[in-house]
């Protein structure tokens, strides 16, 4: 296996590090206090291509490879956590799955301006009494005459409140259980089509999750995307979700390197005991711990990026990066906030807000107990 980044990686580094440096950072502070979305970044995304970044040139994307898209995570995480999973949400599971499993005319009416950044994509599985099993869910769209009539409540819908296009899970054949299961693209104003409550989060807080009210939302019949009743299949099994794991496991990566870096500079400049706090042992194998983790989880997740990309699979590859790098940034940003001591607890110092983003890391797109399942399933396949 190749270690090395091509320099078109290297040079897609470099760009999507400053402009995060430079765009970024600065209002991270204030979106995360004031959980707001962060609006005024979108058209900035846009023009760099981050809307569509696996989407082909010929779609309007940016035609990135998996590595590629996993590099631009990483260092929009870095920058801020929320940024990178509207970012990767939006590639990986809106746009991804009308790439994927769209016709003709579904790509064209709303990959281009997915992949152009003019509308926002939002993907509603979880509902509030099915999360990880999600195959469980109750929402129903029943065809009547030539129109989808979807009934139903999803619950924490990333880009809820802010998406102009949803792709919506429901089941459309119930006795058959997540074999019954179909994806329907809905535009935001879709009547019946009701956004809920914007949740008050945690970490992550300038990113919009929100819940959605499908109060008989009619669609077009032609807006079912990919096959009837194998909705769910398509998204688990193929790889939506796995290319969504994967983008969680690289925002990991980039919360844990803001950990490493802020507290590299920090124990330079703070004193105790009449010598700045890196020269304790202590505070130096935290940080090499820090850093052995976030290399090794960088691992993994460019492995599982390249194996998407040579077509090869990569269901546990991806479950093994997403668990390790999610776990890596948790225990990562827990030292962060202990090298910086009391100030590491108080809001001037960005290590509590890596410490609050990293744990959404081993909570969405399957938990940390998921991800152990489906790695001891394929094991023991
Ligand atoms: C910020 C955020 C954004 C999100 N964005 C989206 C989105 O855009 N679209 C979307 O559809 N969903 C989204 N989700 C939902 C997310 O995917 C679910 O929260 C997650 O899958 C877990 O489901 P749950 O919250 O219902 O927990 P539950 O499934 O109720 O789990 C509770 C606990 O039980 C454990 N558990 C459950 N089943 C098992 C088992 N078989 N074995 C062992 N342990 C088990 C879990 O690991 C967990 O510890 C988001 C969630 C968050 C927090």
């Amino acid at each position: 296996m190749d270690f090395e980044l091509t320099e078109e990686h290297k040079a897609l580094r470099q760009t999507i590090r400053e402009f995060g440096a430079a765009e970024i950072m600065p209002g991270a502070k204030e979106r995360d206090e004031a959980a707001r979305f962060p609006h005024e970044l979108i058209p900035k995304m846009a023009e760099l291509g981050l809307f569509g970044l696996m989407i082909p040139e010929t779609c309007e994307g940016a035609g990135l490879d998996g590595v590629g898209a996993v590099i631009v995570i990483e260092e929009l995480a870095r920058a801020e956590a929320a940024v990178a999973l509207i970012v990767a949400s939006h590639n990986s599971l809106c746009a991804g799955h009308i790439f994927k499993f769209g016709n003709e005319a579904q790509r064209k009416k709303y990959l281009a301006p997915l992949a152009r950044g003019e509308k926002l994509g939002a993907w509603a599985l979880t509902e509030p009494t099915s999360g990880s099993d999600a195959g469980s869910l109750k929402t129903r769209a029943r065809l009547v005459k030539d129109s989808w009539v979807i009934r139903g409540e999803k619950l924490f819908t990333t880009q809820g409140s802010t998406a102009g296009i949803y792709i919506i899970m429901a089941s459309t054949e119930p006795s058959s259980g997540n074999r019954g299961i179909s994806a329907f693209i809905v535009e935001r104003d879709t009547p019946g089509l009701v956004v809920g409550r914007v949740e008050n989060k945690l970490g992550v807080r300038a990113s919009d999750t929100a819940q959605l009210h499908l109060e008989d939302a009619r669609v077009p019949k032609e807006n079912l995307l990919g096959e009837l009743n194998r909705g769910f299949r398509d998204a688990l099994t193929i790889s939506i979700w796995q290319g969504g794991r994967i983008g969680i496991g690289a925002s990991a990566v980039g919360i844990a390197r803001a950990a490493l870096e802020d507290s590299i500079k920090y124990a330079r400049e703070r004193r105790q005991f009449g010598k700045a706090i890196a020269e304790f042992e202590a505070i130096q194998w935290m940080l090499a711990d820090m850093a052995t983790g976030i290399d090794a989880a960088r691992l993994l997740v460019y492995r599982a990026a390249r194996l998407r990309d040579q077509g090869r699979p990569f269901t546990k590859a991806a479950s093994e990066a997403k668990l390790f790098a999610s776990e890596v940034a948790v225990k990562a940003t827990n030292s962060a906030v202990q090298i910086h001591g009391g100030y590491g607890y108080m809001k001037d110092f960005a290590v509590e807000r890596y410490f609050r983003d990293a744990k959404v890391c081993e909570i969405g797109e399957g938990t940390s107990e998921v991800q152990r399942l489906v790695i001891a399933r394929e094991l023991l396949a």
